[in-house]
């Protein structure tokens, strides 16, 4: 981030307005990203397949088995793997992500817009890790108790309820697509008892 930051040369006040649009733009990748590749089981035939596969997994059958609405928080450090990227892929996808797209945004918009884009993604992945981090926290913990730490973290705890993960509360951070297009939950986990179509984890015994 500080060094696409000290890029920028003598940016113009619009080149700035760069900074909040793709904040959003963000906010709706991570919003489809997480309803689409990460709770969708990619079809048989999908040519696709060997690379989302392994999101799916990690996703769905992985960290939400991890972690249930009523056991949200990590026990100790070694149950960390079941929230965070580890590092090697962390680099890889920021490199795929980031190289293509920011060279994109330079070519049509000039360097400063380029530059800002690149240093708003680093900052909203670590925005991400640090929030879903958070709320695998327990409640009583520094982390847990920062400011609207309970509100987010009661959405995300919702989503953690195996019968509303395939539904709602897809943001994981501000929930600014689940607004946009209806899939908000604001309740608490486990107020609901039926079990919608979209579920993708079965819970025969619910
Ligand atoms: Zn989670
Ligand atoms: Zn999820």
């Amino acid at each position: 981030m500080v060094v696409c930051v000290a890029q920028i040369r003598q940016a113009v006040w619009y080149q700035w307005l760069t900074l909040p649009l793709a904040f959003i733009f963000l906010n709706l990748v991570e919003y489809w990203g997480h309803r689409g590749p990460m709770h969708r089981r990619p079809g048989r035939n999908a040519w696709y397949l060997p690379l989302l596969r392994p999101v799916y997994r990690r996703h769905t059958l992985r960290h939400h088995r991890f972690f249930h609405r009523d056991a949200m928080a990590f026990e100790d450090s070694r149950d960390f793997h079941a929230v965070l990227f580890p590092p090697v892929l962390v680099t890889f996808f920021l490199l795929v992500s980031v190289v293509p797209s920011g060279l994109a945004v330079t070519w049509i918009f000039g360097a400063n817009v380029g530059w800002l884009y690149a240093a708003m993604v680093f900052a909203y992945f670590l925005n991400y890790e640090l929030l879903h981090f958070a709320y695998h926290t327990r409640e009583d913990s520094p982390l847990g108790r920062m400011p609207a730490m309970a509100r987010l973290r009661r959405q995300h705890t919702a989503h953690h309820d195996p019968s509303l993960m395939g539904s709602y509360n897809f943001n994981i951070t501000y929930p600014l697509g689940d607004w946009l297009f209806g899939t908000l939950y604001q309740g608490h986990a486990g107020d609901r008892t039926e079990i919608p179509a979209a579920s993708l984890l079965r819970q025969p015994n619910r």
